[in-house]
């Protein structure tokens, strides 16, 4: 918001020197006329809000391990060296990928994660939290109620499972409104292994008729973009499957605005779309990959920050801007404080070898999948 209030402050300036330079020759009949000049300006001045987008966080035994303390858990060696680009943007968004069910913890294949690990995530900037995803029932529905309460002491507005249907109605689609750009959120999970939830608690499953009810809900609160965050495709597949580029057609032809998916544990291809007809630009990320986990397999050990700028002038909203970022997890194996943490390229000098080895080997297939797929968009280091 800096260069909005800076350009507001320019403007207001240039019309009070306007207004100066004019003194001497006006008469007292025509400041009339100067006045509406000025609303005029400060009318059209646009309003911006600024995205970003993280996968999927992830808690594995390996990284509750290398958070263990004597008193507690310290996770403050996983977002050390993003946390400061996550705080740039005005509003991040991350996919919360295991339950914070209490004791005991465990990692796969039912997560449930220390207290400490929102903790660090909210720490480290993220504001907003999807739950819905494959592992939100790991600790079955007293779980998934335990992490909602969390994330309500916490004060993270949150979006993807529910207490109940009543909160599941009064809370979803997700209004966040900031810089005056309202934006209107949903978010869906394809399953959740296999795990029922135990009625009142509600899941957003991808179910299209409920979607479809969903957007018009969307719509009828006037949002400036509708987002979905979708919890989809096939694991470890670079590449989208049928199944959620035919979706993501459908959301778009809907009404949903932008599509941000994750849950492959790989990235997959980003296409920012031209839509002539309504003149705007909607941004499809089929997979931001694993943001923080335990996974070491090849592809797995990194993900995407995707960010994306809105811009509203005169009521229409447009994307203004997009690009993403990519981030490598650092393991115990590869550092001498045995942490888990994320680095973006411009340390990777910093580390050891092997680690520069894997670091390396990630960023090399993932831009060259991106050189051979993506549309409209580029990367930015950081
Ligand atoms: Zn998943």
């Amino acid at each position: 918001m800096h260069g909005l209030h800076a350009s507001a402050q320019r403007l207001r300036i240039a019309a009070l020197a306007l207004g100066m330079m004019c003194l001497p020759a006006c008469t007292a009949s025509q400041p009339r006329e100067e006045a509406p000049v000025q609303e005029e300006q400060t009318d059209t001045l646009p309003a911006t809000l600024s995205l970003i987008f993280v996968g999927d966080l992830m808690q594995h035994q390996s990284q509750i391990d290398a958070a263990m303390r004597k008193e507690g858990f310290d996770y403050s060696a996983s977002f050390r060296h993003v946390a400061q680009e996550i705080q740039k943007s005005d509003i991040a968004i991350g996919n919360l990928e295991c339950a914070m069910g209490g004791k005991p913890y465990a990692g796969y294949p039912c997560f449930s994660a220390p207290d400490e690990f929102l903790h660090a995530i909210r720490d480290a900037g993220v504001d907003v939290l999807s739950t819905a995803n494959n592992h939100c029932l790991d600790r079955g529905s007293k779980g998934g109620l335990r992490t909602i309460h969390l994330l309500d002491s916490l004060s993270i507005p949150h979006l993807g499972t529910y207490p109940d249907s009543a909160r599941q109605a009064a809370t979803h689609p997700l209004i966040i409104e900031k810089n005056g750009i309202k934006l209107a959120l949903i978010a869906y999970t394809y399953a959740t292994n296999g795990i029922k939830a135990t009625p009142p608690f509600r899941v957003n499953y991808i179910d299209e008729k409920q979607i479809a009810q969903d957007i018009a809900r969307a719509k009828s609160q006037q949002p400036d973009a509708i987002i979905a965050l979708m919890h989809w495709g096939e694991e470890y597949h670079s590449l989208p499957s049928k199944a959620q580029k035919t979706l993501a057609d459908k959301l778009f032809s809907q009404g949903v605005t932008h599509i941000i998916g994750s849950h492959p544990h790989v990235v997959q291809p980003i296409e920012l779309r031209t839509d002539s007809a309504a003149a705007t630009r909607r941004l499809l990320v089929y997979s931001l990959g694993n943001f923080i986990s335990g996974m070491s397999a090849n592809k797995t050990d990194g993900g995407l920050m995707v960010r994306m700028t809105l811009e509203k002038h005169r009521q229409k909203t447009t994307l203004k801007h997009a690009d993403y970022s990519l981030v490598w997890t650092l393991r115990p194996a590869h550092n001498a404080l045995k942490d888990y943490s994320l680095i973006p390229p411009s340390h990777i000098d910093s580390l050891q070898p092997s680690a520069q080895y894997l670091f390396r080997r990630f960023l090399k297939q993932a831009r060259t999948l991106f050189e051979q797929h993506n549309t409209g968009i580029a990367e930015k280091e950081f």
